[in-house]
């Protein structure tokens, strides 16, 4: 069968930015498991995959405006170090775990001028056009209980 909205999707995939770097791959791990058409995975490599089936290959070219956006000065935040209680080695590069008005998120210390610390909240990925190599391993449809919770169950998926 395609990959069409409702399917459960297994595949193998390795991401890549411009540079041919390896940002991330499923190589030498458990398959990803995924239900399409839910928004799971970005919108650009779900366009990708519709239509396809089991041992297609394909190698997607994904823009930013179909990934993870473009980077937004409005999510650099400016807080004083005081916030930050212990963490005596503040760097710039390093992550920390903040709270926010939508839930904890992760930001990356990018500047730390006196006492002031600019925090960036913009997905790592922003800016960044990925270049994903796919192979669907297996294609077969949701259960009525798997398309109800949004997500897929058994192997690969949520054990509840
Ligand atoms: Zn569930």
């Amino acid at each position: 069968m395609i990959i069409a909205k409702e399917s459960v999707v297994t595949m193998h995939y390795t991401l890549k930015n411009e540079a041919g770097e390896v940002l991330d791959t499923s190589a030498g791990r458990e398959p990803l498991v995924y239900l399409h058409g839910v928004g799971g995975l970005i919108s650009g490599l779900e366009k990708e995959l519709e239509g396809k089936q089991a041992n297609d290959k394909l190698n997607a070219v994904i823009p930013p405006e179909e990934a993870y956006g473009s980077r937004r000065d409005d999510l650099l935040r400016i807080v004083s170090k005081e916030g930050f209680q212990g963490e005596e080695a503040l760097v710039e590069g390093m992550r920390v775990q903040l709270e926010t008005d939508r839930g904890p998120a992760v930001a990356v210390v990018s500047g730390i001028e006196g006492e002031n610390v600019t925090l960036d909240l913009n997905h790592p990925l922003a800016d960044v056009t990925l270049h994903f190599e796919v192979e669907v391993l297996n294609v077969r449809e949701a259960e009525a209980e798997e398309i109800a919770h949004g997500h897929v169950h058994g192997e690969g998926g949520h054990q509840h």
